[in-house]
């Protein structure tokens, strides 16, 4: 993989993907990490300074208005070897959504982040990913040619779903998983590979401070998971180890 690209590496596990492919023995030649705001970003700032493969930019993934002008942003770090990977990490969950509580708002902007960014990022950053596809034919189906990967959760899965409540979170997560069915289908014949994965339950702002697993451990396993993407992966769901998971 020469380059990729990881929507919200301000904190959580996208900061953590960063730190973990910096330190790989064999970084990308190009590392695009975005984040909402520059200024309020110090660890993923410093993490550039001192790693000149890391590149990063502005990104509010539901402003879709502005991605026109952010892929012209990211085909001038790509050039003309386009974009390898597009990792879509950022993500959003309401509290208090059991469904005496839920919101109508709290759907639409869950959504917002979790759903419609991750699809129109994937539709406007398309003609760099068909470039990645097109230079590496010679590659097999993967990371190394082209990929897409959306962070999901065991949460969006119908068969894992025994305790109801979550409204937004879950729908949102089981919508970019078909999202991500239709993209395996769509553009497999472009060479680009698409799939979902599941971080496991990871100490996070999100995870909370209950959750079993640290950030390092969550990243290096789906780090190893996005290297070894391969055909069998293609439009399927799997966790930060590699495990394939139920819908
Ligand atoms: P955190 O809450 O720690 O971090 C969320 C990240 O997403 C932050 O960088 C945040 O940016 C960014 N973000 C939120 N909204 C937007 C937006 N509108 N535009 C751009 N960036 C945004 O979460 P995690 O790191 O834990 O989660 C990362 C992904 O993993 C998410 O997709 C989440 O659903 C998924 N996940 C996490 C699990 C866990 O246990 N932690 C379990 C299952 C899935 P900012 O700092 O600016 O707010």
């Amino acid at each position: 993989m020469k380059s990729i690209l990881i929507t919200g590496c301000n904190r959580g596990l996208g900061l953590g993907l960063i730190k973990c492919l910096v330190k790989d023995t064999n970084s990308p030649k190009i590392i695009i990490a975005t984040c909402r705001n520059k200024n309020k970003a110090q660890e993923l700032t410093s993490i550039a300074e001192t790693n000149k493969n890391v590149h990063i930019l502005e990104l509010d993934v539901t402003k879709t208005d502005s991605f026109e002008c952010f892929a012209g942003e990211v085909s001038k770090i790509v050039d003309e070897n386009g974009l390898n990977v597009l990792f879509n990490n950022a993500g959003y969950s309401p509290k208090s959504t059991r469904i005496s509580a839920v919101k109508a708002e709290q759907m639409m902007e869950t959504y917002a982040v979790n759903t419609v960014g991750p699809l129109m990022l994937t539709k406007a950053l398309l003609p760099l990913l068909k470039k990645a596809a097109d230079a590496n034919q010679d590659q097999p189906l993967g990371s190394s040619r082209c990929a897409v990967i959306n962070m999901t959760s065991m949460l969006g899965s119908m068969s894992m779903n025994d305790v109801g409540g979550l409204y937004p979170y879950r729908c949102s997560k089981a919508a970019i998983n078909m999202a991500t069915k239709s993209l395996s289908i769509d553009l497999k014949s472009d060479g680009i590979l698409a799939t979902c994965v599941h971080p496991g339950w990871v100490k996070t702002d999100m995870g909370g401070s209950n959750a079993p697993m640290d950030v390092e451990t969550s990243v290096t396993g789906m780090v190893r998971l996005v290297k070894d993407l391969s055909e069998v992966h293609n439009g399927q769901f799997y966790q930060w180890d590699g495990k394939k998971l139920e819908w």
